[in-house]
C-alpha cells in the first residue's frame, strides 16, 4: 500500500518532520538503516544532547547561500523547542551563553521525540536499507529495500518523500553518503563536502614540538579564514581539539594558517614593561607562568628566534626588542594543519545538497516535484553549542508542515 510520506533517516531532522507531517493528518513512516533510531542525539553533548542555542541567528551557519536558513530558523526559533520540551516535563539548564542542555541524559529528548510519533501513528522501520528509488508514472516515488534483520526485500511507494539521512561525520552512528547520491540521481548539485566541528591535526615539525602537551588546555581566541572564536584550546597527541578549534575547524581549508591567540585578554607587552616597573626581578618564565601552562611556554619559545632569549633571567633585563618578540609568540601563534582527525571524528560536514537546488520554504527539491531534503544532508552546517540540532528541528518542522 502505498504511505503518502516516506522519510529516509531517523535522525533529528527526520523524527522532527515525521511529528510535524502527521500532525496534519498524513500517513508517515520512516525507513532507518540502522538497529536504533536517533542515535546521535544519543551521544551528542557528551551524552546529554546540547539540544538548541537560545540565540541561535542564520550567521551560526555555513551555508552557500547565507539567506537559505533564514526562512526556517524563523518559523521554528530554540523557543519553541523549548515549549516542546516544557510540555514533556523535561528539565533544562543553559551552559556557557545560551547552549540549553537536558538535565538528564539526551534519552529524554530522544524519548520525547518517540512518544510524539507513537502517539501519532508514525511507523519506524528499523534496519531498513533502501536500494534504489524511483519515480512513478503519477509523480510518487517507489523504492526497493531490504530488511538486513530477515534479507528479505521490501517494495515501498510514496506521494512525497523526504531524504533525513545527515552526512559523512560519525560513520559508526549510522552516517552514509546515501542523501548526496540521491541528490545526484535526481539531478542535483551536491557542493564540496569536509569534516566540520573536528580536531586539527600538526604538522610533523609542530608535532615534535608539542609531542609532550596532549590534554594541556587554555583560553585563547584562534582564527583562519576571518572567522574567530575566543573558547579553550585543548592539546591532543597530534594536534589541537577544544572549542576553539572545533570552531575553527569548520573554516579551515588545507593549506590555511591558524593563528592563536594564547592571551586576548590580555597586551603582554603592557603587562611585561609594567612588570618591569613592579617586579623587576622577576623572571619572564615567572611572569608569563601566572598566565599560561608552563610546558606550553616553554615550547612555545624552543625552536623559534625567542631560544635565544633566557627565559630564567629577570624582566629587568629584557630589552624593547625582547619583549616585542615574545609578545609576537604568544599573540600570534602561527601553524599550518596538516589536516583534521576526519569524518570518524568530525560532529558534522560541511557542505552538503546544494541549497540553491532546495525551496528554503519547504525544502523541496526546485526540480523534483515531491522530493525534499532537510537537516544536515543540505550545505548547512552550524556552529557548536546546539545550533546543529536546531537547524535539524527547524527544517524538519518547516518540511513536515509544508507536506
Ligand atoms: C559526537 C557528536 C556530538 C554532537 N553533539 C551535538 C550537540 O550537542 N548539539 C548539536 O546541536 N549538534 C550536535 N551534533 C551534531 C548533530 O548530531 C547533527 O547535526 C544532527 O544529528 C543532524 O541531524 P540529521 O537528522 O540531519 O542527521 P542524523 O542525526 O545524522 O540522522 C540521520 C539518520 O539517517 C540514517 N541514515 C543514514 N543513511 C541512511 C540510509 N542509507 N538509509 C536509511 N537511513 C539512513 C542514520 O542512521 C541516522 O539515523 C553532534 C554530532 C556528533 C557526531
Amino acid at each position: 500500500m502505498s504511505t503518502e510520506v516516506i522519510i529516509i533517516g531517523a535522525g533529528a531532522a527526520g523524527l522532527m518532520c515525521a511529528i510535524a507531517a502527521a500532525k496534519k493528518g498524513k500517513r508517515v513512516k520512516i525507513l532507518e538503516h540502522a538497529n536504533k533510531a536517533g542515535k546521535k542525539i544519543l551521544i551528542s553533548g557528551g551524552g546529554r544532547c546540547n539540544f538548541t542555542n537560545m540565540y541561535t541567528e542564520p550567521k551560526h551557519y555555513l551555508c552557500g547561500n547565507p539567506h537559505f536558513c533564514k526562512s526556517a530558523l524563523s518559523r521554528y526559533s530554540p523557543w519553541d523547542f523549548v515549549a516542546e520540551v516544557d510540555a514533556a516535563q523535561l528539565p533544562w539548564h543553559e551552559e556557557k551563553v545560551g547552549h540549553l542542555f537536558s538535565d538528564n541524559k539526551s534519552i529524554a529528548i530522544l524519548n520525547m521525540l518517540f512518544d510524539q510519533c507513537d502517539a501519532l501513528g508514525v511507523e519506524i522501520q528499523l534496519n531498513c536499507s533502501v536500494i534504489h528509488i524511483a519515480q512513478t508514472k503519477n509523480g510518487g516515488f517507489k523504492l526497493d529495500a531490504v530488511l538486513k534483520t530477515t534479507n528479505s526485500e521490501h517494495l515501498y511507494q510514496c506521494e512525497s518523500l523526504v531524504i533525513a539521512t545527515g552526512s559523512l561525520s560519525f560513520p559508526t552512528m549510522g552516517a552514509s553518503d546515501f542523501g548526496h547520491r540521491v541528490a545526484k540521481q535526481f539531478g542535483l548539485n551536491v557542493t564540496a563536502t569536509a569534516p566540520g566541528l573536528v580536531p586539527l591535526n600538526f604538522d610533523a615539525p609542530e608535532q615534535k614540538q608539542f609531542e609532550e602537551l596532549a590534554g594541556i588546555h587554555f583560553h585563547c581566541t584562534m582564527a583562519c579564514n576571518g572567522q574567530s572564536f575566543s573558547e579553550n584550546l585543548v592539546f591532543t597527541h597530534k594536534g589541537l581539539s577544544g572549542p576553539a578549534t572545533l570552531q575553527v575547524s569548520s573554516y579551515w581549508q588545507p593549506g590555511d594558517t591558524v593563528s592563536v591567540d594564547c592571551l586576548p585578554d590580555h597586551n603582554l607587552i603592557d603587562l611585561l614593561i609594567q612588570a618591569q616597573k613592579d617586579a623587576p626581578d622577576k623572571q619572564l618564565q615567572t611572569l608569563l607562568q601566572a598566565h599560561l601552562p608552563q610546558r606550553f611556554i616553554a615550547s612555545i619559545l624552543l625552536g623559534t628566534a625567542a631560544e635565544k632569549i633566557d627565559s630564567l633571567k629577570p624582566i629587568k633585563q629584557c630589552t624593547h626588542k625582547e619583549i616585542e618578540l615574545i609578545a609576537g609568540l604568544f599573540h600570534q601563534w602561527r601553524f599550518v594543519p596538516s589536516g583534521t582527525a576526519g569524518y570518524k571524528k568530525a560532529e558534522v560536514t560541511v557542505g552538503g545538497v546544494d541549497t540553491d537546488e532546495i525551496s528554503s520554504k519547504n525544502f523541496e527539491a526546485k526540480k523534483v516535484s515531491g522530493l525534499y531534503f532537510i537537516g544536515e544532508v543540505l550545505d548547512v552546517t552550524g556552529w557548536l553549542g546546539g545550533f546543529n540540532f536546531q537547524w535539524a528541528w527547524a527544517s524538519g518542522r518547516c518540511c513536515g508542515e509544508g507536506l
